[in-house]
């Protein structure tokens, strides 16, 4: 089977992360028989670089011609005196609304042989901290009306519709039969009324999903728990500004920001995948970028928008066994302990999975 994908490579670190995942993507396509086409693509500095525009048309036409979307990270200080309207970061925005991407899937886990940089004590950790932030991406506070009264009083309007609740808590439960059939929906539904429309869908919609477990907390209590228990979760439902909160909250448990990936998906198959870290501008073109969270994009990319479990989870193996053998990018390590390069990290990856 063939499969088109958008690659934007971006800014700093991007290009040299997204060059080693689609090894990866190559290697397990020639394994499984399967074959990745590749449209590049510009979008962030590269594209203000080069067209003077952070997101020209002839992208946001590709990406909807391909079956997904690769992105590495765009940004960087060469335009940070852009207004922020023209910056590169501007083109993520856009991209998501011209995909129709309304569900961002963040996971957090910690694999075992990394399980030292977490801040949270081993013990509280356990061996069962692997969840799934599913954050509503389109809707909520961020995007309802912003002004200043007569009174010089600020006003934010935080809406949601019960279509907008309905179609993120069906994700989050599709995503919940792929792992371990337990969605907890975090609100603040004892106080703000779009969280109690956002219970009362999330529970219709959950009588749809019997076989997945159901629970609701409020954004307070799950803060807390994040720390206190974070084993307890499988897959976090919520709303835009709660989750931008509790997907940073979870991301930091892991401690390894090189590490973790992330996916954007709409209606349809099609949906964009890029790590959670940005463009690393002050280690860019040393070759000592970690590629895993990218790497681990890719695998989101396979079981997500192809369908291709049995693929994504051998990349995911690859990448803990690597781990396990000791090798580790520069973030990974300590001071003089040693480290491999990029390059070196995805070789290894390769190697185990061709094992
Ligand atoms: P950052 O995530 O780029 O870097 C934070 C720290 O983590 C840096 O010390 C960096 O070296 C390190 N780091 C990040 N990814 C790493 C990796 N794969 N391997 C090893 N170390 C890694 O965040 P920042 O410095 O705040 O932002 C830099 C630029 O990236 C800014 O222009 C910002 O706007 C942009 N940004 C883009 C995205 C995106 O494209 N989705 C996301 C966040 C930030």
């Amino acid at each position: 089977m063939e499969y088109k994908i958008a690659v934007i490579k971006g800014d700093g670190i991007g290009p040299e992360i997204v060059r080693e995942a689609i090894r990866v993507l190559n290697a397990i396509g020639k394994k499984f028989g399967h074959k990745f086409v590749y449209k590049e693509v510009l979008a962030g500095g590269a594209a203000i670089d080069a067209v003077e525009e952070c997101l020209p048309q002839e992208t946001i036409q590709t990406c909807l011609e391909c079956d997904s979307v690769l992105l590495g990270a765009v940004g960087g200080p060469k335009w940070d005196n852009l207004p922020v309207s023209k910056r590169p970061e501007k083109a993520l925005l856009g991209l998501r609304k011209a995909l129709g991407l309304f569900a961002n899937i963040r996971p957090a886990k910690i694999y075992a042989p990394l399980a030292k940089a977490s801040p949270i004590k081993p013990e509280v950790i356990g061996n069962e901290f692997d969840l799934v932030v599913v954050r509503e991406l389109t809707g909520d506070v961020y995007f309802g009306k912003k002004y200043r009264d007569a009174l010089g009083i600020a006003h934010d309007d935080m809406n949601y519709s019960d279509e907008e609740v309905e179609r993120i808590a069906k994700k989050a439960y599709e995503i919940a039969r792929l792992r371990n059939g337990h969605v907890t929906s975090v609100d603040k539904a004892n106080v703000l009324e779009t969280s109690r429309l956002w219970r009362e869908t999330v529970q219709k919609v959950s009588t749809e999903y019997a076989d997945v477990m159901t629970d609701h907390m409020y954004v307070d209590n799950a803060a807390m728990q994040l720390i206190r228990n974070p084993g307890q979760f499988d897959v976090i439902l919520t709303g835009n500004l709660f989750g931008d909160i509790l997907s940073d909250e979870a991301s930091m448990i892991t401690g390894s920001i090189g590490m973790l990936p992330s996916a954007s998906l709409g209606e349809s198959e099609r949906g964009m995948y890029e790590p959670i870290h940005g463009s690393a501008p002050d280690i860019a073109g040393q070759g000592i970028a970690n590629p895993i969270a990218t790497i681990l994009s890719c695998a989101m990319m396979l079981r997500y928008s192809f369908g291709l479990e049995q693929e994504a989870d051998e990349i995911e193996t690859a990448v803990n066994r690597a781990l396990e053998k000791g090798y580790r990018t520069k973030d990974l390590v300590s001071e003089r302990e040693m480290f491999i390069s990029t390059t070196e990290m995805a070789d290894k990856i390769i190697e185990e999975m061709l094992e």
